[in-house]
């Protein structure tokens, strides 16, 4: 159903750790997740855009405030970093196709096949993982995420070694996911051309607006 609240964030902080004390990311954001509904974290680098993700997939503790969500709601999340799990332990010479079924089970994999979007050319499939590029690597969790689409979808910073043509393919195919997507992106092209839902993280990592 769409507009109404998914998620629900009140007053949320986030402190780090570091030698030189506590960090505060996160200084009490506000904001609310419509379902079915795309929306866009924008903020510049430092604002504290993947650590809040990272709070919303669950990955993160927060240090204060709430993330209010229905049980059993499915968030999946494309990290701005490439981290492809290894549940078998193969390594890295194990093939694209290899890595893309242990992710899945061998069902899924056969019934969402790798190629179904595009994302990866036939001819990687079976190149060891090692081969490919940041940027396909990313593609491929990507596909991973889609072939068995979550409630949310979290995509952090979708521009960065996906090529504008395919995030424009991706902005196109966004209105028809069947759930509700969060992007967050310091992105100017993204910022101008985005017509979804918006939030502006400030600076410092006060509350969006
Ligand atoms: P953005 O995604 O908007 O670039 P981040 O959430 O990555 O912002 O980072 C927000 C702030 O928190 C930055 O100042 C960053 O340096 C700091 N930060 C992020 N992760 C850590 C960490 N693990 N330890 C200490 N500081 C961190
Ligand atoms: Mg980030």
């Amino acid at each position: 159903m769409a507009g109404t609240t998914v998620i629900a964030v009140s007053r949320l902080t986030k402190s780090y750790e570091t030698a030189a004390g506590l960090f505060p990311a996160l200084k009490g954001v506000d904001l609310t997740i419509d379902s079915n509904q795309v929306h866009a974290i924008m903020g510049p680098n430092g604002s504290g855009k993947s650590t809040l993700l990272e709070v919303l997939a669950g990955q993160l503790d927060p240090t204060g405030g709430s993330v209010n969500a229905p049980a059993g709601l499915r968030i999946g999340m494309l990290s701005q970093d490439v981290d492809l799990p290894d549940p078998f332990e193969r390594g890295d010479q194990r093939s694209v196709r290899q890595a893309y079924q242990d992710l899945l089970g061998a069902e899924l994999a056969e019934q969402a096949p790798l190629s179904r979007f595009g994302l990866i050319a036939g001819r990687d499939e079976n190149r060891p993982l090692l081969a490919l590029s940041l940027g396909q690597q990313r593609r491929l969790a990507l596909a991973v995420l889609l072939a068995d689409p979550p409630d949310v979808l979290l995509l952090d910073e979708p521009t960065n070694h996906l090529s504008l043509l395919l995030v424009t393919e991706l902005e196109a195919a966004i209105p028809g996911y069947p759930g509700t997507v969060v992007v967050a992106s310091h992105d100017r092209w993204l910022r101008r051309n985005w017509t979804g839902q918006r939030f502006e993280m400030a600076a410092d990592g006060d509350s969006p607006v």
